[in-house]
């Protein structure tokens, strides 16, 4: 009994009230016109520069590579022109030497990788006189997931490596130029055109490949982390100097929120004990309140910290272990893996907790894990919910009865039972009948497609 009063205490406290959930998208509406004239807030709205959205009918070949963590991806991307792809690709690892080591090292050994997988799967263009004559022929996408000061679509400073990577000579140069310097000096004839946040890549390949007669305006990720792009009124973009020439004709600008920023204040997010603790074991206290709350790096720890405080406090288990007590012991596929039990025991959840925790449970106590896995799940959906909501009442995508088409990437999205579903209540709950219009669906390969389309409307 005092187990399901606890448990009950705290489903309550991750509960987002519809009136909280409001407040969240209005409190986003406020931060992204602020954060679209200056650079100082904390969601950057950062303008991407790609100021054309594709509508399917693309065609050509390009390469798209993608530098972000332990692999180095190269692509090359076949646009067949009715929302079809072609696509060939190479994952390398990166070394602990190259990640450390000097730039010149690092970039002459992504453009080493783009060589090869050209003389693999580009043999034509290879061998075409025009390549090796020095005309840049071949388009480019880099996709960077680092943090970058971008000033043009393909102009952007380094500003601080993350993620193991620790080239420290590279800090403060172009990645642009570094890796195109590389790529002259192996003469492939190959053009670097894009420079591209994962999001707005994702946002570009649903645009480019969703059948659906609406517009593509939002494009999102819910991963390790999350983060959102859409598509701007370039005029409201007012921090950017809109009188230059590289404007002119132009109307609208994808922009990167760095929505995981939002509401680092804590004006409007919910806050728990639990996300406190959860905050205070991160290398970043303070910062990416609202992605501490919604993406997989840590629902798995919120659980975790809610369980071992039922365990100490003497509800739940009959005493810790050792993984009970590790941090960031469990990953958000835990979440997912006890909401997929329906069955009557409990008997995955049973098997699963004394995979990952090494606890033997009764049913009360599966019961428990249950709910408390749905308050943390849920919870994440509403705000995502929340987020996107607040980004389609900003753009006016639902008014004059137009529908508006939103792509997602990412595990979270995609492997968390009945996420879709519980983002949608959420958005309903903030637009109300408007959610009708609302069509959501999977991106596909943002830092691939999307980087090559982000290279073609360069
Ligand atoms: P990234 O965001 O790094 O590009 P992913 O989109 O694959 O990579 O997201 C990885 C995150 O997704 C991890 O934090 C992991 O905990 C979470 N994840 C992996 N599998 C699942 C799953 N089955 N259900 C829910 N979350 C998952
Ligand atoms: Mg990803």
């Amino acid at each position: 009994m005092a187990l399901e009063r606890e448990v009950a205490a705290i489903s309550s406290q991750f509960a987002v009230s519809d009136a909280e959930l409001l407040a969240i998208a209005k409190e986003y509406i406020r931060l992204a016109e602020l954060g679209l004239g200056t650079d100082s807030m904390p969601m950057t709205m950062i303008p991407s520069f790609v100021t054309d959205v594709p509508n399917g009918s693309e065609r050509g070949t390009f390469l798209a590579v993608d530098l972000g963590g332990t692999n180095f991806r190269v692509c090359s991307v076949t646009l067949l022109g009715n929302g079809e792809y072609k696509l060939e690709q190479k994952s390398t690892a990166v070394s602990k030497n190259l990640m450390t080591g000097s730039s010149k090292d690092l970039f002459s050994f992504l453009a080493k990788q783009v060589e090869t997988f050209m003389k693999l799967h580009l043999n034509d263009h290879f061998n075409e006189e025009s390549s090796t004559n020095g005309e840049h022929i071949l388009k480019l996408g880099f996709t960077f997931s680092f943090p970058v000061n971008q000033t043009a679509v393909n102009r952007g400073t380094l500003i601080r490596w993350t993620k193991g990577f620790d080239v420290v000579d590279a800090i403060g140069q172009d990645v642009c130029l570094l890796l195109q310097k590389e790529l002259d000096a192996l003469k492939l004839g190959v053009h670097v055109a894009a420079l591209v946040n994962d999001t707005v890549g994702t946002l570009m390949s649903r645009a480019y490949a969703s059948s659906s007669e609406a517009l593509t305006k939002v494009g999102l990720i819910v991963g390790t982390g999350t983060n959102g792009a859409y598509v701007e009124d370039l005029a409201k973009v007012t921090k950017l100097d809109l009188s230059s020439a590289a404007f002119s004709n132009k109307h609208l600008m994808i922009v990167n929120t760095e929505w995981g920023a939002f509401d680092n204040a804590l004006r409007v997010l919910p806050v728990t004990q639990y996300d406190r603790l959860v905050d205070g074991i991160t290398p970043n206290p303070g910062f990416q309140m609202f992605e501490k709350r919604v993406s997989g790096m840590f629902l798995g720890e919120i659980v975790r910290q809610i369980l071992l405080d039922l365990c100490t406090r003497k509800v739940l288990f009959a005493g810790p272990s050792a993984e009970l007590t590790t941090e960031w012991q469990l990953d958000t596929s835990f979440l997912s893996e006890v909401e997929n039990d329906e069955s009557e025991d409990f008997d995955g959840i049973c098997k699963l907790v004394e995979k990952s925790l090494a606890l033997h449970t009764s049913h009360a106590e599966r019961c428990a894990i249950k709910k408390i896995v749905e308050a943390v799940g849920k919870r994440s959906a509403y705000l995502a919910g929340a987020i996107i909501a607040g980004t389609l009442q900003h753009i006016g995508a639902c008014s004059n009865r137009s529908s508006v088409d939103l792509g997602v990437d990412g595990s979270v999205y995609a492997h968390y039972p009945n996420y879709s579903k519980l983002l949608k209540e959420s958005i309903k709950i903030i637009l109300g009948d408007d959610e009708a219009r609302v069509i959501i669906g999977r991106a596909e390969d943002g830092s691939g497609v999307g980087a090559a389309l982000c290279a073609l409307v360069a």
